[in-house]
Order: C-alpha cells, then structure tokens, then sequence
C-alpha cells in the first residue's frame, strides 16, 4: 500500500470513528431521557396532577368559580376572551384572580371559530369565522392577546386554549406558528393524559363536561387517580358554572371542588402553567 493510500485510509478511519461517536451520543441521550427511566414525582407526591380550566370569560365563573375555588384554596387556569364583558367591566375581579395565584391565559381576543367545523355553529358571524381568515391573522390576534394579558398580570409566561377546540384557520393550520408562545396548550380531545413526560406539552388532551354532575366528575377524576402511574394530568375544561352556557350546576361544581380538597396525597390541583412548568423542569 502506497503512504498515500495508508493515509487517506487513516483519513477515512478517523471520519468514521467521528461519525459513530456522533450518531452514537444522541441515541445514548434518547435513551436516558425516555419517560420510563425518569425518575419523576407531583409535588406532595399526589398520584395525579389535575388542572381545572375555565374558558371564555364567563361572569358565572367570577360569581361562582373563583369564590369556590379561593375558599378551598385550589389553584385553577382562566383563559380570558379578551373582547368579552367581564373583561370590559370586571377587569379588577381578573386582576385579583392573577394576584391570588390564578392563571389568566390566553383564548384569543375574539374567540374567532369555524362556523363549518361542527353543528350548530350559526351562532360564528362572518368577522369571527375561522374559515374566513388566515393563520398568520390568528397568530397576531392570539400574539396581541398575549400583550393584553400582560398588560393585565405582568406575567410573559402563559398557556393557551383554543375557541371551540379549533385548529384550522382558512384550512391551514394555527397552531404551529402559536406554540413559540406558550409553554403549554390544551387541546379539546381526550382528559387524562397517562404519561406527561412522553406527552407533548402543548397538546394536552382535556374533557370539556357539559351539563355533568357531582359524580360523573368526580368519576372522571377518580378514575383517572386510580389509573394513574405517578405521571398522568387530568385536565377538565369548564365553561358556565350555575349559568351562561355549556355549563355545570354549581353544586356540581362545588362537591368536584371539595373532593379534590379533601385527597391532597391523591389530586395536586394547579394551575396548567404551573403543571406544565413542573414537567418541564423535569
Ligand atoms: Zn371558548
């Protein structure tokens, strides 16, 4: 063999040692980052992280959620349409809320939906009308929402839900461009995600009951407690409690609320910030 040859064949020793050492390292990384080999627990060591939410600014959620939930002392997400009443009229009650420890977070400033994605949406005028519009207008309504509530909390960190659980706008999808802004979304399917560490955050699955009571939330709750490995997040999304719309009576309401109170070894109740901050520390 030629020096050259001997060369250029210790050339090409040394780029493919480089390159197994390479392509090894990220294998060895994803291998210790998979979920099962993380040790990782809730806060207290509770079996299951609940996060309660709030959607649209409702003032039934001022009169009956917020004095229910600050009477136990449990933590919940407000995800603020910032065109709406409360906001207009109430804003102080929401300022209180974020001082308390509440999250305010962001459902957009007009709660722009598809009036096409399902039935009985009639109710989506044509300015509101995701399938009128583009991605990139929702991505600045939704980033001017995020200036808003800043405005309000002072707060830069914030999670988000989207109207009526819709992700397309003029057939494109939003999400993609809005997720940079949160460190967390919830999205309308599912309610128990099993393993938050194998879940991408800015997915997270919720159940959004309608007309339930006492024991079927309680159920959910319970069950999803019961299934739990240590790892799983209930997320419940609610709209009026005892009025507005798409609600739950507030007696319903309020045995969820003290259910949850009463098993602190078993729910960490938090905001969904706080859970999903938690994780991410993690
Ligand atoms: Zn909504």
């Amino acid at each position: 063999m030629s020096r050259r040859a001997r060369q250029r064949l210790a050339f090409v020793r040394v780029v493919l040692l480089a390159l197994v050492a390479f392509c090894g390292a990220p294998r060895a990384d994803a291998q210790s980052q998979r979920p099962s080999d993380t040790p990782f627990a809730w806060p207290g060591g509770a079996r299951i992280a609940v996060s309660l939410s709030y959607d649209d600014a409702l003032p039934s959620q001022l009169n009956h959620a917020l004095p229910a939930l600050d009477a136990l002392g449990l933590k919940a997400s407000f995800y603020l349409t910032l065109a709406s009443e409360t906001v207009a009229k109430r804003l102080p009650e929401w300022r209180a809320a974020a001082r308390t420890g509440h999250e305010l977070g962001n459902h957009t400033v007009f709660h722009p939906c598809s009036r096409t994605a399902g039935p009985g949406r009639d109710w989506v005028t044509p300015p509101r009308d995701l399938d009128r519009t583009t991605a990139a207008a929702v991505r600045d309504e939704i980033a001017t929402a995020n200036a808003f509530l800043h405005a309000i909390d002072g707060r830069t960190e914030r999670t988000f839900t989207a109207p009526c659980g819709d992700v397309l706008a003029g057939g494109e999808p939003f999400l993609p461009l809005v997720k940079p802004m949160f460190v967390a979304i919830k999205v309308s399917e599912g309610g128990v995600t099993a393993d938050v560490l194998a879940q991408d955050l800015h997915a997270i699955g919720s159940w959004a009951p309608v007309n339930a009571d006492a024991d079927a939330l309680i159920g959910f709750v319970e069950r999803a407690a019961a299934g739990s490995n240590g790892r799983a997040l209930a997320s419940i999304i609610l709209h009026g409690i005892g009025g507005d719309y798409l609600s739950i009576p507030v007696d319903a309401h309020q045995r969820l609320l003290r259910h949850l109170a009463a098993h602190p070894q078993r729910y960490w109740v938090a905001t969904f910030g706080d859970v999903a901050r938690w994780v991410r520390r993690r």
